[in-house]
């Protein structure tokens, strides 16, 4: 039996793992490369197996950095099912026609430039077609049920506690009279933060696929980012005043409005408008309403307490593009999360331009902006930018909190380790750029005396 690895070698994206045996072939994840011009190369490569050959596939999570390609895996062949929780699956029908429409909607601005003609590298890699057709194909599963997904290979989801139906997966596989377990982490959330169940650390394996997204640091404590948080918003009630929070739809923004919810709750804050401006945050705040069965202890006693932890009485969504304008008018403290989180896209880019040139709004970031974003270049203090072909001039106060992280920080990857560690698994490390990958395998050689390895792009495990 043999593992390739497909992505997130060395990177943050495009998360794959083929898993070969003598008998079955499956994918573990297929996600998106996402960054700049060489990721957008990446995800049109052709692939290097052929997709028709895989038995099935294996969901670990919902975000598009693991399962953003797989509509091009089915339109290339693949026809087999695929496993995921069922959180998961209802989460993948959101982000993936998302995706599919974006890629659309792209390919539309290209060809009104070029004179009609799509270039080749702004072709939709696939459409909202193929999604429904991967849609059909998807199974959902139950955590903790172990469901054979191809011949000999046994699959397990595991609670991984990063957004909703998170999981790391365990895969016992069989072969040529030889059994051996493989746990691929998935993205591991952070533990002892409210709303998802923490991780749970997985037992036994003689192979690990470690993320290392933040291999090379702790993160800033939520206590202090609360502290904050309220701090900004107390400020903002001044005449005109606003707070912009640009947040990811998918998670963050439900951790927030549970946040905000619980600062006015236990009068932390006094009660303040707060509006949800984007319409896949909306779904997924309604889909994570939901499925309350997998909130945490503390999001319970909310609910045992006969409140909505995901609600409170100040909490509006908006309904469509007018009732977003509308919000231009509206000051006094309001607070607005609006995607996309790095404003590369969505409705936060129309609230920037109307509130950065003025000096009474806070532009509050809660999650990670990559180089090259308008998030990143706010951030790093930039006091002129452009947008919608216009300079704009940066009077807005910007602000930048830590603690709202959907990932495990260092200590917590290397805990997560504890029981795994036991039984000396070979190690090695994904999802994570190689300084953080570095760190990260000195860490648990200190702690641990293991030996990490980090795989590059392409490289064949051998079991
Ligand atoms: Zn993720």
């Amino acid at each position: 039996m043999r593992i390739t690895v497909h992505g997130a070698a060395g990177d943050v994206t495009g998360s794959a793992y083929l898993v070969e045996t003598s008998s079955a072939r499956v994918m573990l994840d297929y996600g998106l490369f996402q960054g700049g011009k060489k990721e957008e190369r990446l995800n049109r490569r052709r692939p290097t197996f052929d997709p028709k050959s895989i038995d099935a596939v294996v969901l670990t999570h919902a975000h598009l950095d693991h399962t953003g390609r797989l509509p091009m895996l089915v339109r290339q062949g693949f026809a087999g099912p695929v496993f995921a929780t069922r959180a998961t699956v209802e989460l993948c029908d959101i982000l993936l026609r998302d995706s599919a429409f974006i890629q659309e909607m792209d390919a539309e601005r290209a060809a009104r430039k070029n004179g009609g003609h799509v270039p080749d590298e702004d072709r939709p890699l696939y459409e909202i077609e193929d999604v429904e057709l991967t849609m059909s194909r998807c199974r959902g599963v139950g955590y903790d049920e172990p469901v054979e997904v191809a011949q000999g290979v046994t699959a397990r989801w595991i609670d991984a506690g990063h957004i909703l139906g998170s999981a790391s997966v365990e895969l016992t596989i069989e072969d040529a009279g030889t059994t051996k377990t493989v746990v691929f982490s998935g993205d591991i959330g952070p533990r002892d933060v409210p709303l998802l169940r923490d991780p749970i650390r997985p037992e036994h394996a003689d192979l690990v696929f470690l993320e290392s997204t933040y291999g090379d640091r702790d993160h800033r404590s939520v206590d202090a980012s609360i502290e904050q948080l309220a701090g900004i918003i107390n400020e903002a009630r001044k005449p005109g005043g606003r707070v912009l929070i640009p947040s990811f739809a998918v998670g963050r923004t439900q951790r927030l409005v549970y946040e905000l919810g619980e600062m006015m709750r236990d009068g932390v804050i006094p009660s303040t408008e707060v509006v949800v401006d984007s319409p896949m945050a909306t779904r997924t705040t309604d889909l994570y309403r939901r499925h309350r069965p997998l909130f945490d202890e503390e999001a319970w006693e909310i609910i045992d307490a006969g409140e909505a932890p995901l609600d409170f009485p100040s909490l509006r969504f908006t309904l469509g593009p007018d009732d977003s304008k509308a919000l231009n008018g509206v000051g006094g403290g309001v607070v607005i999360i609006s995607a996309s989180g790095m404003c590369t896209g969505g409705r936060i880019r129309h609230h920037l331009r109307h509130s950065l040139p003025k000096p009474e709004t806070h532009v509050v970031f809660v999650g990670f902006q990559a180089r090259g974003t308008l998030g990143r270049l706010l951030v790093d203090g930039r006091k002129e930018i452009k947008m919608f072909g216009k300079i704009l001039e940066v009077e807005a106060q910007i602000h930048t909190l830590g603690g709202f992280s959907a990932h495990a920080g260092q200590t917590e990857l290397v805990e997560w380790m504890t029981y795994l560690q036991a039984h000396t698994p070979r190690v090695l490390l994904t999802h994570g750029e190689n300084g953080p990958r570095r760190d990260l395998a000195k860490k648990l050689d200190q702690r641990w005396g293991l030996k990490a390895a980090m795989p590059e792009l392409g490289e064949i495990v051998e079991l």
